[in-house]
């Protein structure tokens, strides 16, 4: 069983927010009460991770985490940050295999496997994020290309670290383009792959958190979090307003 605990609202700020909006961001955070029963993340520009913990202040329940990772410890892979390296400068969570990284940087199924079992590793917990393209989908090709993308990194992990997996189901053509998938949409894709992991790990795949992430804002926010097998959301454009981010945390606790 992952050691996040459902349901997890977390936000992926991609290359927004330097140092200085980071700690503006954490104190604005701060000021509002979040509610206690949600699990709620940040993925700050590694830069910025300093300087939003500050904002957030000590005590803060918030957990912070990277947005990638290299699968190497250290090395001449200039530009790259380790898993080691974002552990000891206090992140908890890495995002692996985001569709900005598959898609744009051209990272490979085996490459995204590679850096799930560096994090694990690290003592990071791994946010592997799937999901298909629009002409896969179009092409009918959901189940296969989330089995892949599962599959490649379920085969470099043993059955305790994959528990401990948690997943996010962002398809393509709903991110950062204001397209949502539907409730349904998304339910259909997390049963997938729940059984997939199922088909893996039994009954521990049902503490597998598998997260939403497409365009969720909070209005509709409260519609995707009450769908079925739905554990929480992956936020980018709205996760970059306090005020905005915090809505959707509530969301997830109505939800
Ligand atoms: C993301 O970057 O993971 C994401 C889901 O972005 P957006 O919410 O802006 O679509």
């Amino acid at each position: 069983m992952s050691t996040v605990r459902p349901p997890l609202v977390a936000g992926n700020w991609k290359m927004h927010h330097g140092p200085a909006a980071a700690r503006e961001f954490g104190e604005a955070l701060a000021a509002r009460a979040l509610p206690p029963a949600v699990t709620v993340a940040l993925f700050p520009p590694a830069l910025s991770l300093a300087a939003l913990r500050a904002g957030l202040g000590e005590g803060s329940t918030v957990l912070l985490g990277v947005q990638d990772i290299h699968w190497e410890p250290s090395g001449a892979y200039t530009g790259e940050v380790s898993a080691p390296m974002a552990a000891e400068a206090g992140a908890e969570l890495a995002l692996v295999g985001h569709s900005e990284r598959r898609h744009v940087f051209g990272e490979t199924d085996e490459e995204t496997a590679r850096k799930v079992a560096a994090a694990f590793g690290a003592g990071l917990v791994p946010v592997l994020c799937v999901g298909e393209t629009e002409a896969e989908r179009d092409a009918g090709r959901l189940e296969e290309v989330l089995a892949r993308q599962l599959g490649a990194v379920a085969g470099r992990l043993d059955d305790a670290r994959l528990a401990g997996l948690v997943v996010a189901y962002e398809p393509v053509w709903a991110i950062g383009t204001g397209r949502t998938a539907t409730p349904e949409d998304a339910s259909q894709a997390h049963a997938l792959l729940r059984a997939a992991l199922r088909g893996r790990i039994g009954d521990e795949a049902g503490g597998v958190p598998i997260l939403y992430g497409g365009s969720v804002k909070p209005a509709n926010a409260a519609e995707l979090l009450g769908a079925r097998d739905v554990d929480g959301v992956l936020v980018g454009g709205a996760s970059l307003d306090a005020a905005s981010f915090g809505a959707i945390a509530d969301a997830a606790a109505a939800a």
